[in-house]
């Protein structure tokens, strides 16, 4: 913790070698108490998720987390800009590997998944109470190992080829993030440039699922509150917030 750059961001670490989902726990602290930064970190998790309750699958070797936030309602629609951010920064910064980012939660290289995200808010008389921040990133396990994934998903030591540090990629991401966090009153509109520059989702052909219905079309604009609007066949144009949808770039 010497090493630590933080006011606040990652300054409470609770780690628990093994946990079923460390979002989970971090909501459960989040609800007794916990401050902002708490960061709850695992070696591994047998009961990871994504996004509409989708498996994550969660191997040693790996880096599984979860902070604690207490956003502003500005804040709260670039959470998810800041730590995709952070990430890719952090990445670039241990490795020298470039990443993307795809919308509205994904972090890739070369096209598969490095990293996906998880911000669940709990919501009291219609305000954000607490945040809740997830992240899995698939740092020294061989996602090649997985034949469900092999071809969606990577991992940082499938490009470096050597074991990178976890040490210091947690480190670098506390810092940008705990940046970029607090930036996002002052400067939200910078953040969201920033975040929408390394976006390869504009522009691009997506089918789109919300519910039972699916609509294909092309990303025309993403807004500044991280939504999009999608120019369908027909040529009517339909906004989606990221909550209740999930993408495919085709
Ligand atoms: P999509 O993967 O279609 O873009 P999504 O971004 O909403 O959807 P999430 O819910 O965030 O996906 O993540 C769950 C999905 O990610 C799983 O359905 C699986 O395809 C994939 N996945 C699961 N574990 C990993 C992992 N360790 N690394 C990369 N991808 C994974």
């Amino acid at each position: 913790q010497n090493n630590l750059r933080t006011c606040f961001m990652g300054r409470e670490i609770i780690y628990l070698p093994e946990t079923a989902s460390t979002q989970i726990v971090a909501m459960e602290m989040a609800r007794k108490g916990a401050g902002d930064g708490t960061v709850i970190i695992t070696e591994r998790q047998t009961d990871g998720h994504g996004r509409l309750k989708r498996l994550w699958v969660s191997p040693q070797g790996n880096i599984y987390m979860s902070f604690i936030l207490r956003p502003s309602q500005t804040e709260i629609s670039r959470l998810i800009m800041a730590a995709s951010l952070a990430i890719s920064f952090a990445i670039q910064d241990t490795t020298g590997i470039m990443t993307e980012l795809k919308w509205p939660n994904d972090i890739l290289i070369n096209g598969k998944k490095v990293c996906g995200m998880l911000v669940e808010n709990d919501i009291r008389d219609g305000q954000v109470n607490f945040s809740v921040v997830g992240l899995g990133i698939n740092v020294n396990a061989d996602m090649q190992d997985y034949p469900e994934l092999k071809d969606i998903a990577t991992s940082l030591i499938n490009h470096t080829g050597k074991p990178v540090s976890r040490e210091k990629l947690i480190l670098s991401f506390l810092h940008e993030f705990e940046r970029l966090y607090l930036d996002l009153n002052e400067h939200g509109k910078c953040v969201f440039e920033m975040w929408k520059k390394r976006l390869i989702t504009l522009g691009k052909e997506v089918d789109v699922t919300s519910g039972k219905d699916i609509y294909s079309g092309i990303v025309e604009t993403v807004a500044s509150d991280g939504s999009l609007k999608i120019r369908l066949a027909d040529g009517n144009l339909v906004h989606i917030v990221a909550g209740d949808v999930s993408l495919r770039h085709a």
